[in-house]
């Protein structure tokens, strides 16, 4: 732990799974920098104070009704969250600014898709870093939006779907990141919000490091050249905690499962906290890890898919003890066990870069948006991983997984995956790239100081 600095830093998170892990580990790390952490949270997806007991919580409402909570609409909750919270956040604000009794604020630190912050913590003239949760490579696509509609890439056109982005590659027009193939006026609302919002930010965190994002990050700097822009993650391995943010109950009885499997043979299923999939495809799965052969270990969250009874009839029969079933598991514990050889996953940017950390293989399945492109990133950039391209078929998932598991085909995938992590776990270290950056973010943090000093004392 550093010296204190005696500034306090004011975080929000958006409040779903991916978004609130990586900011709480982001104050975890700035904490350890000498920073005091008051985090802002909305009462939906509220956090639970008592495993941060050395942050502060402040609870706000967000003005969501029951049934626009519980919306299966990504797009029109984070519309909602944005139009809502602006009042309850901005007396939020001036609640922690005028208080005496704490230690002065040096800045806010929101995620970049609650972009109305900009607009409240200009008013009340606080610096505003935001914290970009996804990867760099998506965030520079979404920033790019209006030149991908001038070249004709948008809206999308069926019939060049495998066509190449020239401009991103190794993207394809399929990969572009948008629901169910469509972009429709609140969703490009959204788009241009997140990257006017970092436009008019000053700075921008990623949870990325500079071997893994080169491209994206240069250009990222040319599309903002006045605003710092701090690549330093992966957040995860700077501050390695017990502490946890999940929204759901973690079942750690698959931990002493994989205990029990030979080394480097399991393979991990799991489309985090929000993706959802028709009963027939669950179905394909299923029966494509049955006839795989080889071990597996599956989060099936409530949600996942809508059936009263999820799994096809004889299923759970076949297994004797080859699989298991888990509704949410402790994925960096999974991921860095020496059992797992495999992780299936959705290609959510956490998911993605907590098994490049640990040098785990995967099998792409992106559903929407920032994940098609995270997906073509590991399969076809980096070379860590196999896409699943035909969507789910039985007849696939066994061949795929064969061939990342166990086969020849996939021996220099499962080596390159190996090369990545000596490399992400390099640049946390004194020295390395993502060190660097974070020690220029905490100077970039003091040098804001004085702004707010002066709107403070007026
Ligand atoms: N996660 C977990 N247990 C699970 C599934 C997911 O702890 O059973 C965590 C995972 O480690 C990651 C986050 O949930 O940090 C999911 O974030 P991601 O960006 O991968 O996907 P999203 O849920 O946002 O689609």
């Amino acid at each position: 732990m550093e010296e204190r600095k005696g500034r306090r830093l004011l975080l929000f998170p958006l409040p779903l799974q991916g978004h609130i892990n990586p900011m709480l580990e982001l104050a975890n790390i700035l904490h350890l920098k000498g920073f005091s952490i008051t985090i802002i949270h909305t009462h939906f997806n509220s956090l639970n104070p008592s495993t941060y007991p050395h942050f502060t919580f402040h609870s706000i409402p967000d003005g969501l009704s029951e049934s626009e909570a519980a919306t299966k609409d990504l797009v029109l909750l984070l519309s909602l969250l944005n139009a809502k919270c602006i009042e309850p956040f901005r007396e939020c604000l001036v609640r922690l600014l005028s208080d005496a009794s704490e230690e002065p604020v040096a800045c806010l630190i929101s995620d970049v898709i609650h972009f109305f912050t900009e607009s409240v913590a200009d008013s009340l003239k606080i610096p505003r870093i935001v914290l970009r949760t996804g990867g760099a490579s998506s965030f520079a696509v979404f920033a790019a939006f209006s030149l991908l509609r001038e070249k004709g890439y948008l809206p999308l056109q069926e019939s060049r779907l495998e066509e190449p982005v020239i401009e991103f590659p190794p993207i394809k027009v399929k990969d572009l990141p948008l629901i169910n193939r469509c972009i429709t006026e609140e969703y490009s609302k959204l788009v241009s919000g997140l990257s006017n919002g970092a436009k008019a930010s000053c700075g921008v965190i990623f949870n990325t490091f500079e071997d893994l994002e080169e491209h994206a990050l240069a250009r990222i700097n040319q599309e903002l050249p006045n605003i710092p822009v701090f690549p330093i993650g992966p957040f995860h391995k700077f501050y390695p905690t017990s502490s946890s943010s999940d929204l759901f109950s973690i079942d750690h009885s698959c931990i002493s499962w994989l205990d029990t499997q030979a080394p480097k043979s399991v393979v991990y299923v799991s489309f985090g906290s929000i993706a959802a999939m028709k009963e027939a495809e669950f179905s394909e799965i299923a029966w494509g890890l049955a006839n795989s052969n080889q071990p597996f270990l599956w989060v099936v969250r409530p949600g996942l898919v809508q059936a009263s009874e999820p799994f096809p009839s004889g299923f759970l029969e076949t297994l004797n003890g080859r699989g298991h079933i888990v509704k949410w598991a402790p994925q960096k514990e999974v991921l860095a066990h020496p059992a797992i050889g495999a992780f299936w996953t959705h290609n959510g940017w956490n998911s993605t870069l907590e098994s490049v950390c640990e040098g785990v293989p995967m099998i792409c399945m992106p559903c929407f948006t920032d994940q098609m492109v995270n997906a073509r990133f590991a399969s076809d950039g980096w070379k860590v991983g196999l896409q699943l391209e035909n969507g789910m078929e039985r007849g696939e998932i066994e061949r795929t997984i064969r061939k990342l598991v166990v086969e020849k085909e996939g021996e220099e995938i499962r080596e390159r995956a190996l090369k990545l992590k000596e490399k992400a776990n390099l640049c946390f270290k004194q020295g390395g790239s993502s060190y660097q950056s974070l020690d220029g973010l905490v100077k970039h943090i003091l040098s804001l100081e004085s702004v707010v000093f002066q709107s403070q004392s007026h």
